[in-house]
């Protein structure tokens, strides 16, 4: 089994999302009392969160370069960034390290690809839906994005910071996330991404008809299939 490298606490709500489910995907497919050779480094969310919004970028690559290479001399053999937004900063923290960087756009556009999706809704922060750096990997795979009005933009943006960051997990929220789904199927959406790492800990695919796909679950996915690949 390789070992996961795993850059976390953006936020930590949804890094120990990622830590059950590489877990359970390992127990899954070895059996026994297996469990993943992982290393974490979890990072305090506050200086990431006030360097995004500054638009300091560079700075919020320094801090995860850093991180990467720690997880890499503690022996890791690839790794995976916990949240979408941050790979705004994908290119830097791949340049400074030697291991391989599993990408969570690449990995989520896979997914959509084999099961025949070409227009896709995308929530996430506002950076991820609004910049070019996630959507562009989608689309060169051939995927078009439709992303949520201004207004819907902003609602979902602030409850991902203000509630679902901090552990927060309101049914009023859940109702908003639910309608902007529903117009972004409306809109021609065949499905949606969950493009950021705690939308699953407020809506799932029980709450409504529209395909959803958690980048959060396909990413760790990848993570143990590519732990558990024969050499
Ligand atoms: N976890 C979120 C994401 O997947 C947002 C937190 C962050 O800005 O890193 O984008």
């Amino acid at each position: 089994m390789k070992t996961i490298g795993l850059l976390g606490g953006m936020s930590w709500e949804s890094t120990q999302t990622y830590y059950r489910l590489i877990n359970e995907g390992v127990k899954s497919r070895l059996g026994g009392l297996h469990s993943a050779k992982l290393v974490l480094f979890s990072v305090d969310f506050a200086e990431i969160e006030a360097l995004q919004h500054k638009g300091d970028w560079p700075a919020t690559a320094d801090i995860l370069s850093g991180a990467a290479l720690s997880v890499q001399k503690a022996g890791a053999d690839f790794l995976v960034i916990g949240t979408n937004t941050m790979h705004k900063v994908a290119p830097e923290i791949g340049q400074a390290i030697q291991i391989p960087l599993l990408h969570i756009a690449d990995a989520t556009a896979e997914v959509l690809k084999r099961d025949g999706v070409s227009r896709v809704g995308l929530l996430g922060t506002r950076f991820t839906m609004e910049q070019a750096f996630y959507r562009e990997r989608l689309e060169a795979a051939g995927i078009d994005v439709l992303t949520p009005d201004e207004p819907q933009r902003d609602e979902v943006h602030r409850v991902i910071y203000e509630e679902l960051c901090r552990g927060e997990i309101r049914s009023d929220s859940r109702h908003a996330y639910m309608d902007i789904v529903s117009s972004l199927s409306g809109r021609g959406a065949q499905a949606v991404i969950l493009g950021c790492t705690e939308i699953g800990l407020l809506i799932s695919q029980a709450d409504t008809d529209v395909p959803l796909y958690d980048t959060t679950e396909i990413h760790a996915a990848h993570a143990v299939e590519l732990a558990l690949a024969h050499p």
